[in-house]
């Protein structure tokens, strides 16, 4: 893997980290607009905890997508970033243009979806 296609996969990752991030801050934002428009104080006072765990679900995706770019951004730092975290061969170029932030090979992707539709 070559140092420009490092630093391209980092500003990708870079950018799509400022996507996910603004639209988990447009997703808290309609929230809050939610929140104080409904008019429903005493639900409002009571339920801090259950809507905020609402906001969670409905942004766990993003919160996913987050902690895998970031995982992938300490890699790059670490000299890990391309190698496949289950049989550590590299993950190959292609697959990384198409998902920066993969964590795992193509084949080892293939066999955990195959497990994981087993039932
Ligand atoms: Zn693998």
């Amino acid at each position: 893997m070559t140092e420009s296609f490092l630093e391209e996969m980092r500003v990708r990752l870079e950018e799509k980290k400022r996507d996910v991030v603004e639209l988990l801050a447009s997703e808290y934002n309609a929230f809050q607009a939610t929140n104080s428009s409904s008019g429903r104080d005493l639900v409002d006072l009571a339920s801090n905890d259950f809507d905020k765990q609402i906001l969670d679900v409905s942004s766990a995706l993003e919160v996913k997508t987050l902690n895998k770019i970031n995982s992938a951004i300490t890699r790059m730092k670490n000299g890990h970033y391309g190698i496949c975290a289950q049989c550590s061969q590299s993950i190959g170029e292609e697959r990384l243009k198409a998902m920066p932030y993969a964590v795992v090979c193509v084949k080892c992707k293939t066999k955990n979806e195959r497990l994981n539709n087993k039932d």
